[in-house]
């Protein structure tokens, strides 16, 4: 339901409203109410054709981004929540907790939390 109701409201759309001029146009005769009727209808289904996909489109909620830490003197491995800037090999400000030694990024991963909706 992507570019071919697109394309079938925009063909819907104008075809409405070339029922809609030529039932206003003086070969119209008695059928211009109906023909005007008819354009009116094809050409508002043309529009909410067009424009029902647009709705589907909504910006990406950002996944939970995590960065892991990791001492260079010792085995301590922590795991926080990523800051803007965050890359591998980072020297960390802060120092271990263990042998107060100094921490580098080791590590920056996408927490991929699937929603239970997604799943059948
Ligand atoms: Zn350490």
């Amino acid at each position: 339901m992507g570019i071919i109701s697109k394309i079938l409201g925009l063909v819907l759309t104008v075809s409405g409203a070339l029922i809609l001029g030529y039932g206003m146009g003086p070969t119209a005769g008695d059928l211009s109410f109906v023909l005007f009727i008819v354009g009116l209808v094809v050409m508002s289904l043309g529009f909410s054709l067009l424009t029902a996909g647009r709705k589907k489109k909504e910006e990406k909620p950002s996944l939970p981004t995590v960065t892991e830490i990791r001492c260079n003197g010792c085995d301590f491995k922590e795991i926080r929540d990523y800051e803007k800037g965050d890359y591998i090999l980072m020297p960390v400000e802060a120092n271990c907790p263990k042998c107060s030694g100094k921490m580098t990024i080791e590590g920056v991963y996408v927490v991929r939390e699937e929603p239970e909706k997604d799943r059948f």
